[in-house]
């Protein structure tokens, strides 16, 4: 296929104008549906079930009590002198009166419930500052002043529709006990209602200052979050002019990320799901986003003696940056669409292509890419040394093939994927698939380079493959490693390298390669297998179901590890994690084998191969090879395969 038929995306031949419309179009409506479902809805909020009562609870009951409230002053010409409101009147008036009592009602329980998570639950993610206590106290003052007004009120006129407010007529009842009569009630109102309306300002001013500002920042960072393509970085343009390379102080964050500092709402519930965190790392996304939220008051508002500070080594201590695996749990937990990679990316960016100061492992592998082009460091020339007498056809440019096997550095260079390569291999010879690889003109995705800030790299790695891929013709590349995934399919059309894409649990449901195998298992044994879902194809890119469709089409029953599918759990190996040291006891990798050691499996399945060997380096440090081992799909279809009588090319 050549590049004006690879490309999928055709060339915009319209005006200027007509195109911006319609690039601009298909955003608003998606940015105005996420308001709706995201800010309104609150959709994120509920999938936590108390925290979503409460702040529904309060929510509704504050905006149902603003608008009432609105009502009630235009009814006193407040706002428009003499638009006179013909609204509620008669029925409506006591559904009014209903509705403005049970938000009330709505509120007091909301707050309650808040304060009892904050003082008494304390979940280990939430973390409370003055500001909370500081909400709760006035959100409780105002609706308890408020059935005050409304108890003088009712003592003062006995109207008949009084049962119509429930709640203040059963406070009225109480005053009334304690001696207040109609003549007292009647006196003391108007202090009451100044002293409400005081409040509600009170509260209204200290918005800006205090976490309630999330009521403005919060759906507007819905409204306005960048929409990339999922899975993506942000490219920086023009990237041998650039001056600023990544972020050093908290000015060179852009408007967006600013405005994320401030909807940050401290809920944790990134935190709550981040591997780095739940495994013991000092690093949480929650922390970070603080720090700079406190970083950007500093240089922005208040421009203090830290205005100008670097933030590495300042704001956030040196190490805190590389402890993300980019695993996107975080991201899509948020409720309000804050993306902490982003940050932690342009943070790695400054340190890795503006001051050198990484860690030692880091500088070694992207060493390894700059000299030898992967992150193993092994010689290029060695990148297909594996595929010898396999019979591989190397595709020379304007040669064509239906699928091109893109393989990626771990297939090529790592012992224990090179046999997973191989067992993909056969597969295909098995059903005679015409495929065909680039050898040595591959060049490492640029993934890893990327995320650990390499941007420039992932730039040059990128158009190498985009220039070698135009040279060839093809129907389809096709992956084995979820991040050459990502990157060929999501990442390579922002240097102009539109593909189609596939990863190889997609491709492989398309061959018939299920109806060879029979049930029969060949050893007599039933192992407990699982699937660990690599974030890389599940999170970013939503195959979830053709690893498990594969296995359960080769008569392999899995049990679910929780957390599975959207909530999985990181192996730990993304983000350059995996050429990262850590600590022993803080090992992500320990953290996901326990999961699977839960549910007593003993063949972990994965389909990617950074997962098969940070899952590998677990079994072997715990010592446990003899319960549980982890292999890759490909490798449960062949064994499957040759168990069904099915020939297997000889293993060369
Ligand atoms: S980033 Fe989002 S999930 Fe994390 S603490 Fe802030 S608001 Fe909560
Ligand atoms: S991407 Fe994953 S590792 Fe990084 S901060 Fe988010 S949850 Fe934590």
């Amino acid at each position: 296929m050549t590049t004006d038929t690879n490309t999928l995306e055709t060339q915009d031949k319209s005006s200027p104008r007509w195109t911006d419309l319609r690039r601009t179009l298909p955003q608003v409506l998606p940015r105005l549906r996420d308001l709706f479902v995201y800010a309104i809805g609150q959709v994120r909020i509920y999938q936590k079930i108390y925290p979503g009562i409460m702040h529904a609870l309060i929510f509704w009951g504050v905006t149902i009590q603003v608008i009432g409230t609105a009502i009630n002053l235009q009814q006193m010409d407040l706002f428009i002198p003499y638009l006179e409101l013909p609204f509620p009147r008669g029925t409506w008036y006591l559904v009014y009166e209903l509705a403005m009592d049970l938000a009330g009602l709505a509120i007091l329980i909301g707050v309650a419930m808040a304060a009892f998570r904050r003082i008494v639950l304390r979940p280990k993610a939430l973390e409370t500052e003055w500001d909370d206590y500081y909400a709760l106290v006035i959100l409780g003052i105002i609706p308890i002043i408020g059935f005050t007004v409304e108890a003088t009120r009712l003592i003062a006129a006995s109207p008949p529709w009084a049962v119509w407010s429930p709640i203040g007529n059963m406070y009225a009842g109480v005053l009334r006990n304690m001696g207040v009569s109609p003549e007292m009630a009647f006196s003391l109102r108007d202090s009451l209602v100044w002293f409400h309306a005081t409040i509600a300002l009170l509260l209204l001013a200290s918005i800006p200052f205090t976490k309630m500002r999330h009521l403005f920042t919060a759906p507007l960072n819905i409204l306005l979050y960048p929409r990339r393509k999922e899975g993506t970085l942000e490219k920086i343009d023009d990237i041998e002019e650039t001056e600023i390379l990544g972020v050093g102080k908290v000015s060179e964050f852009n408007s967006y990320q600013l405005l994320s500092f401030d909807a940050c709402t401290q809920c944790g519930r990134c935190e709550e799901v981040c591997p780095a965190t739940i495994s013991g790392m000092t690093f949480t996304p929650r922390a970070i986003l603080r720090s700079l939220r406190e970083a950007m008051d500093s240089s922005l508002v208040y421009s203090d003696e830290n205005s100008n500070a670097e933030l590495i080594g300042n704001t956030i201590p040196e190490d805190q940056t590389w402890s993300c695996t980019t695993c996107g749990a975080c991201i899509y937990r948020c409720p309000v669409f804050i993306n902490p990679v982003d940050d932690v990316i342009d943070l790695r960016r400054y340190q890795t292509l503006s001051t050198g100061k990484l860690p030692k492992s880091i500088a070694d592998t992207l060493r390894n890419f700059e000299r030898q082009g992967n992150p193993w460091g092994m010689p290029p020339e060695q990148r297909v040394a594996w595929a010898e007498g396999l019979g591989i056809r190397v595709l020379n440019p304007g040669e064509e093939t239906d699928v091109l096997l893109y393989l990626g550095c771990a297939a090529a260079f790592d012992d224990r994927n090179k046999k997973v390569t191989k067992s993909f291999i056969r597969l295909l010879q098995m059903v005679d698939v015409d495929f065909a690889i680039l050898g040595l003109d591959e060049t490492c995705c640029g993934d890893t380079a990327r995320r650990l800030g390499h941007e420039y790299l992932f730039q040059v790695f990128a158009e190498q493959n985009i220039d070698i891929f135009n040279q060839v013709k093809f129907n389809r590349i096709v992956t084995q490693c979820p991040h050459c995934f990502n990157t060929l399919k999501n990442e390579y059309p922002q240097l102009g390298g539109n593909f189609r894409v596939q990863h190889y649990s997609e491709y492989l449901n398309e061959l018939s390669l299920h109806l060879e195998i029979n049930s029969h298992d060949g050893n007599g044994k039933n192992p407990i297998f699982t699937y660990h879902d690599p974030c890389y194809i599940g999170r970013y890119n939503q195959i979830y179901s053709q690893p498990r469709k594969l296995l359960s089409d080769a008569h392999i029953k899995i049990v679910e590890m929780t957390p599975n599918t959207e909530n999985s759990f990181c192996c730990g190996g993304g983000g350059g994690q995996m050429w990262l040291e850590t600590e022993a006891d803080t090992r992500i990798n320990h953290q996901r084998l326990n999961d699977a050691l839960q549910v007593q499996s003993d063949v972990v399945a994965t389909a990617c191969p950074y997962c098969l060997l940070m899952f590998d380096d677990a079994i072997r440090s715990k010592g446990i090879g003899d319960q549980i081992e982890v292999m890759d799909i490909s490798e449960i279809l062949e064994h499957q395969l040759s168990n069904s009588g099915r020939d297997n090319p000889q293993n060369p």
